[in-house]
């Protein structure tokens, strides 16, 4: 982490893998291609930087909990994924993935436990809305918000496939990252 670039401020995307953060953050850069999209789970195993117009950084940092991976590595890379959270300065915001097809796992409550007990600001971002049937919708936001114990206005709900959500993530990032002077 010592050999990141540096940064006047920084936001970062933290998610178990296949939370479906890379294709977030396609949608989020409106330009196809830009981060690698996975078929196969827990294939972004690199941090990902990229710098916007601000000057400000995204941060893409990998997916834990990859279960085809060796635990000794995993656990290595989730020590750095931590490390980076609770050290890094220039990071003003983690955004936090939860799938909100199936809610938090205990991997999800677990990272939102270090960045509670750390003062990490966080947002929990609710990813997947499409999948979720409109008739459930009203029940599964309830549950994803208790289960992340947070209120429900504090989840954001997106979908990169039908775009719900998207803008006002935009407009969160761009808001942090403009403050880069
Ligand atoms: P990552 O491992 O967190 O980077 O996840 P990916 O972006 O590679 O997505 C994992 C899987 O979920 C892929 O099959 C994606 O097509 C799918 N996916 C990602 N976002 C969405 C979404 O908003 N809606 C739906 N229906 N599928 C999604």
């Amino acid at each position: 982490m010592s050999t990141l670039p540096e940064s006047p401020v920084e936001v970062a995307f933290v998610g178990r893998s296949n939370v479906g953060k890379s294709s977030l953050i396609n949608a989020l850069a409106n330009r196809k291609q830009l981060a690698k999209v996975s078929n196969t789970p827990g294939r972004t195993q690199l941090i990902n930087l990229f710098e916007t117009p601000s000057k400000g950084t995204i941060v893409d940092l990998p997916g834990y909990g990859y279960a085809k991976v060796p635990g000794r590595i995993r656990a290595g890379w989730e020590k750095m994924i931590v490390g980076y959270l609770l050290e890094r300065e220039e990071l003003e915001m983690v955004f936090v993935l939860v799938d909100g097809e199936i809610g938090p796992t205990k991997l999800d409550v677990q990272m939102l436990e270090h960045l509670r007990e750390n003062e990490v600001p966080h947002t929990i971002v609710a990813t997947k809305h499409d999948k979720v049937k409109s008739s459930k919708r009203e029940t599964r936001k309830r549950d994803l918000a208790a289960g992340c114990e947070v209120a429900q206005k504090d989840v954001m709900w997106v979908s990169a496939s039908s775009g719900v959500g998207i803008d006002s993530l935009r407009n969160a990032v761009n808001g942090i990252l403009g403050k880069a002077k």
